[in-house]
């Protein structure tokens, strides 16, 4: 249909209508929940025997993301984001709502380019456009998205279901991002322009672990993606599992570039802890049952996505982190005492 626009399109201004019709349109197509963006709500058939998990994250410019970013990239992290959480819980990525406040840098060539890069990731991911909500801002730009997935009925993975005795895995590789946030602040000296390459990618353009929520769902007693920082997201595991974690710095798995970065470093330990504690990994970490971490692992590898085992759930609380055997601080987010 078309849109009652009074005066016709203004490309100098665009108003709200437009951005609608023209640049979110294009990506509900093919998904009658979103009933071609011409109602005021998506409607999301049940599904028999399985659950919508659901999950909700925002950015916003000059908190989450810098105001000279290219749109493209801010939207697809925040798309990623979003699924990075569904991948923690197991739920395969289906659809999404999205959120955004137009600032004044925000010309029709920048909304272009933020609907590019969603389009670009809808097909990689395959996910749609169900609906979502446009207005403007003479502040930050700000979005944000609800993302929908699906899981066999009551498989959705908890972060509560930790138990001493079950092994810790995280994948992929720790601390990237962290660096790659460092790179782009111009503090990363003494690295190959390849390898701080590398890491200003990783913090840029996440990659979450859908092709490991199967395994999520099916082998892992507690999960959670890695967005504050390992130390720290083992925690929220160990938290509300009610147990404690020990973490064992050493077998921290780290890509090329990190370990490059670390041993640069005078002091490779507080390197280490900083890469342990450093956010924007997007990895997921889970604790599970001995016996099915073998599973996991193999699984993880069929998948192209190793997973390593970290550390083990102990009685107690809070993380202990350990370094060939000995007890390191790492701060806030660590080891509490009792
Ligand atoms: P309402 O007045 O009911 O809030 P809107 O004019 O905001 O309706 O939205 C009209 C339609 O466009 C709805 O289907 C809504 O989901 C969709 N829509 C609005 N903004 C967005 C957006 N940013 N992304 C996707 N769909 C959007
Ligand atoms: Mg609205």
């Amino acid at each position: 249909m078309v849109w009652p626009v009074t005066s016709g399109p203004d490309l100098d201004r665009p108003d709200e209508f437009e951005s609608i019709a023209r640049l979110f349109r294009p990506l509900a197509a093919g998904a009658p929940e979103a009933r071609g963006l011409n109602d005021d709500v998506a409607v999301i058939p049940g599904r028999p025997g399985q659950d919508l998990v659901v999950t909700k994250d925002a950015m916003v410019e000059g908190v989450h993301f810098l105001p000279t970013d290219p749109l493209d990239l801010v939207a697809r992290k925040l798309l990623r984001v979003n699924l990075s959480d569904l991948a923690a819980k197991g739920a395969d990525p289906y659809g999404y709502l999205l959120s955004v406040s137009w600032s004044p840098r925000c010309g029709w060539a920048e909304r272009e380019a933020f609907a590019a890069g969603l389009k670009a990731d809808q097909a990689h991911y395959g996910v749609k456009l169900f609906g979502g909500d446009t207005t403007s801002t003479p502040g930050p730009l700000t979005c944000s998205i609800t993302a929908f997935g699906w899981v066999p009925h009551g498989r959705a993975a908890p972060r509560s279901g930790a138990r001493p005795g079950d092994l810790v895995l995280v994948s992929g590789s720790i601390g990237d991002g962290h660096l790659g946030l460092k790179a782009l602040r111009d503090e990363l000296r003494h690295l190959e322009p390849a390898r701080v390459e590398a890491v200003s990618a990783r913090y840029q353009l996440p990659e979450p672990r859908t092709l490991l929520a199967r395994l999520m769902r099916d082998y892992a007693a507690a999960t959670a993606d890695v967005s504050d920082g390992l130390v720290a997201d083992l925690g929220h595991i160990a938290e509300a599992s009610g147990v404690g974690a020990e973490f064992r710095l050493e077998a921290m798995p780290l890509s090329g570039a990190a370990r490059a970065w670390v041993e640069h470093r005078v002091d490779p330990l507080d390197a280490l802890i900083e890469l342990a504690t450093g956010g924007d990994d997007y990895e997921i970490v889970c604790a599970t049952r001995p016996d099915r971490a073998e599973l996991i692992v193999k699984g993880a590898e069929r998948a192209g996505l190793p997973m390593t085992v970290v550390g083990r759930i102990v009685a107690g609380q809070g993380v202990r982190t350990t370094y060939l055997g000995e007890t390191v601080e790492v701060g806030q987010g660590g080891w509490r005492h009792g």
